[in-house]
Formats: structure tokens, sequence, C-alpha cells
């Protein structure tokens, strides 16, 4: 038994085809870990919604989304890789000397993100033809040029097809003037698309009076998690084990505390991105204060695990394992019981995904 990510289909497929009818000129995002679905099952699900474009994060995950190999590299293809047929954009920019981002440019169907000058003025020589997206420097002060630069940008790629400016957005913040400016001085360099990310339905609405392109909206998070109720991760108990009190078990020897005489050994480990977390941004003060508190709790050797059995979170008796994790658990909980466990969709990988 092991991790599995249960999906309600009918849900799931609801929430999506809910947000694509409200949001004309998406482009599904599947990048990464797929948000916990896998790259290949969201390449299947933007077929399904009848879209003719997506966008991955890295030139490696081309070939995922084309079913043209798996995530070890190696070939796939025929019947049950179908693939995606559609435009694949490329979101992390291109640099000389990378040569799965180079052997992508030989791929029609793809567009790469170019966010330099000079990186322009080298793909127009070595790849003339091939289709690129200019992305613009924003407040996030991370890949892109500056408006000064946009001219010089339009007149290097000479030869090549620019489909669109890409406008990167932080996610809060108010940031219409700025994608407004970005998009003024750019569109006056080249007239082409738009491609968004991270704007409220009201701005994307205002852009696009402002402006007389099309107006492309990148979304990952709200298109494939959006429909919370639709997805649980649970995890099976393998075992269980009565202790006595001050009993060490586990790895690391670790007595057991007073209140602690049932150790239950579960599915899911490091390998899922069991507890895995990502520096909190801590943007308010009940997180802070929240953050502090797990502090203690694993000074003090106790730390709340992502798993639950009914309705309460259970302690860890030590850091998980690569796929099992060591729990103090109740009396009521038995081998074979499913506990549901809270996974931060990004770093998921279940080891299976029912879609029911
Ligand atoms: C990842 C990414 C997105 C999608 O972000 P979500 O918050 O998951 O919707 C959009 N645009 C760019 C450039 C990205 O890298």
């Amino acid at each position: 038994m092991s991790l599995v990510l249960h999906v309600d289909a009918a849900a799931w497929r609801a929430h999506q085809d809910s947000v694509v009818a409200g949001d004309p000129g998406i482009v599904p995002v599947a990048k990464g870990n797929g948000y916990g679905f896998g790259l290949p099952r969201l390449a299947g699900e933007v077929r399904r919604l009848g879209l003719d474009r997506l966008a991955v994060g890295t030139a490696e995950e081309v070939a995922l989304v084309r079913g043209s190999a798996d995530e070890h590299g190696v070939r796939t293809g025929g019947a049950e890789h179908p693939g995606f047929p559609g435009d694949v954009v490329v979101l992390t920019p291109w640099r000389p000397g990378d040569a799965v981002a180079e052997a992508a440019l030989a791929d029609p169907g793809v567009i790469t993100t170019l966010s330099r000058v000079e990186d322009v003025a080298a793909v127009a020589k070595a790849h003339p033809g091939a289709r690129v997206i200019l992305e613009a420097l924003t407040s996030m002060r991370r890949y892109g040029m500056r408006p000064d630069e946009f001219e010089a940008a339009v007149a290097a790629a000479e030869g090549l097809e620019i489909v669109g400016w890409t406008i990167h957005l932080p996610m809060i913040g108010e940031h219409l003037g700025e994608a407004t400016d970005l998009a003024t001085t750019a569109l006056s360099a080249c007239t082409v698309p738009l491609w968004v990310s991270h704007l409220s339905p009201d701005d994307l609405d205002r852009l696009r009076q402002t402006f007389h392109v099309e107006v492309r909206h990148r979304v990952g998070t709200e298109l494939w998690l959006g429909a919370h109720d639709a997805l649980h991760y649970r995890a099976s108990v393998q075992d269980v084990h009565d202790v006595t009190a001050a009993e060490r078990v586990g790895y690391w020897q670790r007595r057991a505390g007073r209140r602690h005489h049932r150790l239950a050994i579960v599915s899911g480990g490091t390998a899922n991105g069991v507890a895995m977390q990502a520096p909190t941004a801590a943007a308010n003060g009940r997180q802070v204060v929240q953050t502090l508190a797990n502090g203690v709790m694993e000074a003090g050797r106790m730390a709340l695990s992502p798993y639950s059995a009914g309705g309460r979170k259970l302690f860890f008796a030590e850091p998980p394992h690569m796929q099992a994790s060591l729990l103090w658990v109740p009396d009521s909980v038995d081998v074979g019981d499913e506990l549901e466990v809270t996974m931060r969709a990004t770093t998921a990988t279940p080891d299976r995904t029912v879609v029911e």
C-alpha cells in the first residue's frame, strides 16, 4: 500500500471547465511535479479541455508533455502516451550552452522565452524562424528586459517569429499600472499578444480593454488545485505496535513519551514529499506565531505530522523515512486504516494517483 492521491474526477474536471470558461485566452501551466498530478496527466487534461497551448517550466519538461520521454529521460511513446500535440511555451528563459533548450528550438510547436537582448541575437543567428516570447522585467526582479531595451530586442529578433511579450507579476500588491506601462512600451516596439501571470480578473479585463491585442493568462494553481474537496491524499497504516512508556523506537531510538503507547508505521515519506515545507512567507502575525509554535514543538521532539485520524493531526515519533513514517496514534487506529494526509501540492509525489 502506498501514499495515494484520490481525485474525484467529475468534480475536478467540472472545476477546470469552469475556470477555462471564465478565462478565454487561458494558458494552462504544467510544470515541476505537475502540481502533484504529474506532467503527462496534466497534458492529457489540457487535451481534454480542447486547448491548443500549454506552458511548461523547463526545456526538459517539453518531452514529458509531448509523451516522448518519461521523467528519467527514457524514451516513451505509443498509444499509452499520446502526448500533447499543441504549442508548448517554455517559461524559463533560454540561455546559451543548454543543449536541451537548444534541441527544443527545433520543435516547431515550442515557443522559447528570451529575457536578454544578447540571447535574442544568439537565437536569431542560430535558429532563424524559431518562435519566441520576449520577457519584460517586472517588480518581481526575476527575468526580463528593461523597457529601454525593448526596441533593441525587437531589432535583434529579425528573422524570428515573435509570438508575444510576457509580463510575470508578483503575487501580492496592485500591479495593473505596472502591467499597463510595460505593455504600452512593449507594444509600441512590436504589436503581438501579451502573456501575463497573476493578474486579477478585473485587471485582466482592463488590460484587454486598453490594448487591442490578445491577452493570454497563464494559470496553474487555480486551475489544477482550486477544487479542494476533489483532492485527497491518503496513506495506509501498515503496522501498529504497542510500546511501553520510555521504550525506545525508530532509527533514532527516542523514548516513547508518557502519553504515547501506540506506534503506527504508515506509508509515505520524504520520497513522497511528506512534511516538506517551503520557507513560509509568513505574511501575517498568525502565521509567524504558528511557525514559532511548530519550532517549539520540534525542539521538544514533538513535531506535528501532516497525517490525521478522526480529523485530528497526529505527531511524528521521529522524522519521516524515505517511504514510511512513524506516528503516535490513538487506540482507534489499526492496520489497514487509511489516514488523511495534508500535502503541499507543489512538493507532493504520490506513489499512485487514482482518478475515480
Ligand atoms: C508557475 C508560473 C505560473 C503559474 O503560477 P500559478 O501561481 O501556479 O498559477 C504563471 N506564470 C509563470 C511565468 C510561472 O512561472
